[in-house]
């Protein structure tokens, strides 16, 4: 790609005279107070130069420390001669590198010359979360894909996984004082198939599970990139794969298998009503269960945050239940929306005592009485207008919308244009609390993502156009521009064996009985529709 075209677009980029020759590269020097990030940097340079690199500053990438850089910002000046890149953190450093690499990756992969323009380019991010959410629970891609996305995501500069981990159809994560999580929990025999509103299943099981050692490892690895991991234990809904295994965290005991199902549709007409109940949260029990799992996963993510969930939570269990009532008494509640709240503040405050801050999806705003430390993380189709209330009085939020930032929906629903025209100002969010956006992220949900080619079409070039929304200031995007630079950017995706929609996917059909038509048989026939035709 030409380095003023890649993606994410730089906010300055001033093209000089000539080109850099990148086989005349023979040097990698990194300043001292940067030296964290070499590693990193020389293994990618090398890899994708095909050889190994020299210590000296002659026709070299040279590496500088420089305070006056903002954060995870860098300058970049490339030379006829070598390239130099100014930062003031390690972020900084390695994101100047995957400018170059973006600029470069296509045509060394392919072999023969490759040169980059001369120029100056002045970059840093525009939102600090800039973030990709996977989820290993419906579905599980592995440690390999996992690395593959963290590399992906290193790339296009940005900087935060959101790992879903557990939810009703799978326990992914080793917890040693609960062995049956993963042992029961994290495997299934079948699956529903083919969309929400659809009651075929297949008789594939779905089993894995990471241990501790394999999350260290992997978090080890998106550090190494500049790549924080948010864990996501969803509770107290979505937890059934982990009543599967305990049926005592549950306000009744019930004997279920871990979920095959995705939706309200095959377990109602199994006359099952109750599929997706929450835990008790009036259980001392269950409440020591939640502290136990949270000492371990701490354990196993450095970063400051720790994402609860907390969405979808059926009340109707706990109206039937002793405990539940009784807290309900305790506290004075008189609507269940607060005791959810309430259970929400309790892992708060545990998670607080482990230097923690919590994570929630919007649906934890509804009880009124949520703590306002808590970051909520905007998703619902439907305006919620007490986000804006959040932030109003000085709370923080992402945005992962879902018309937006839904990336396992389908393109002739959400076509391409939609993440990458995303701006925050909606439902009462407005220049006074914009502030407390602090970022955007993508989801992939992967109920009908049942494989890593999957799940990269359906991310792909979605990611691009987060990675544009999250890091280019907003007056300096522009969709057609930006759809005239992937011809280019498909070069490098095709260079990392990157699966991809492509634009006759991706735009969706102009005509909308055509566009009305995919969408109908992706939620009841035929969820493989877009990803079949995109072969
Ligand atoms: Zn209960």
């Amino acid at each position: 790609m030409d380095i003023d075209k890649i993606i994410p677009l730089p906010q300055q980029c001033e093209l000089g005279q000539g080109r850099l020759e990148l086989a005349a590269l023979e040097n990698l020097a990194v300043a001292d107070a940067l030296k964290s990030a070499e590693g990193l940097i020389r293994a990618q340079l090398e890899g994708d130069l095909g050889k190994k690199l020299g210590d000296g500053k002659e026709r070299a990438v040279v590496i500088e420390h420089d305070k006056s850089v903002p954060a995870e910002g860098y300058k970049l000046t490339i030379g006829a001669d070598g390239v130099k890149i100014a930062a003031s953190d390690r972020r900084g450093a390695i994101y100047g590198v995957q400018t170059l690499r973006m600029a470069s990756l296509a045509q060394l992969k392919k072999g023969g010359n490759a040169s980059v323009a001369c120029a100056r380019i002045e970059d840093s991010p525009r939102f600090e979360w800039r973030g990709l959410e996977i989820d290993e629970a419906r579905h599980f891609f592995g440690e390999k894909e996992i690395k593959k996305v963290l590399d992906l995501m290193c790339l296009h500069k940005l900087n935060v996984l959101h790992w879903h981990l557990t939810d009703d159809q799978g326990w992914r994560v080793e917890i040693k004082k609960y062995p049956l999580l993963t042992e029961i929990g994290g495997k299934r025999d079948k699956s529903q198939i083919n969309g929400w509103q659809n009651r075929e299943v297949n008789d594939i099981p779905v089993v894995g599970w990471y241990t501790q050692e394999q999350i260290k490892d992997i978090v080890a690895y998106a550090a190494q990139r500049g790549i924080d991991i948010v864990p996501e234990i969803d509770m107290p809904a979505h937890l059934a794969a982990a009543m599967a295994a305990y049926p005592w965290l549950g306000c009744r005991e019930l004997d279920r298998p871990v979920a095959w199902y995705f939706g309200g549709s095959i377990p109602m007409s199994m006359g099952i009503k109750d599929w997706n109940r929450s835990a008790c949260v009036g259980s001392p029990r269950t409440m020591q269960f939640i502290r136990d799992v949270i000492d371990e996963i701490v354990e196993m993510f450095p970063f400051g945050y720790f994402h609860i969930g907390g969405d979808e939570v059926p009340m109707e269990e706990w109206k039937k239940c002793p405990k539940c009532n009784a807290a309900m008494k305790e506290h004075g509640f008189t609507d269940y929306k607060q005791l959810h709240t309430h259970f929400i503040n309790e892992v708060g405050k545990y998670v607080a005592t482990k230097g923690r801050k919590l994570i929630g999806w919007n649906e934890i705003l509804h009880g009124g009485n949520l703590a306002n430390d808590v970051l909520v993380q905007y998703w619902t189709p439907q305006p919620d207008p007490r986000v804006a209330k959040h932030l109003n009085k000085g709370g923080k939020a992402i945005i992962s919308k879902h018309k937006h930032f839904y990336f396992d929906m389908p393109y002739a629903q959400y076509p391409l244009r939609n993440t990458y025209k995303f701006t925050p100002y909606f439902g009462g969010i407005n220049k006074d609390n914009v502030g407390g956006v602090i970022g955007v992220e993508g989801e992939c949900w992967a109920e009908w993502i049942d494989s890593p080619a999957k799940l990269e079409f359906q991310m792909n070039p979605r990611l691009a156009a987060l990675s544009e929304v999250a890091w280019l200031k907003s007056d300096k995007r522009c969709y057609k521009t930006f759809e005239a630079r992937l011809d280019d950017y498909f070069k490098v995706l095709d260079a990392l064996d990157v699966n991809y929609a492509k634009p006759e996917i991706f735009r969706a059909p102009k005509n909308p009985f055509k566009r009305g038509a995919t969408i109908r048989a992706w939620y009841a026939k035929d969820m493989n529709i877009e990803f079949d035709r995109n072969k």
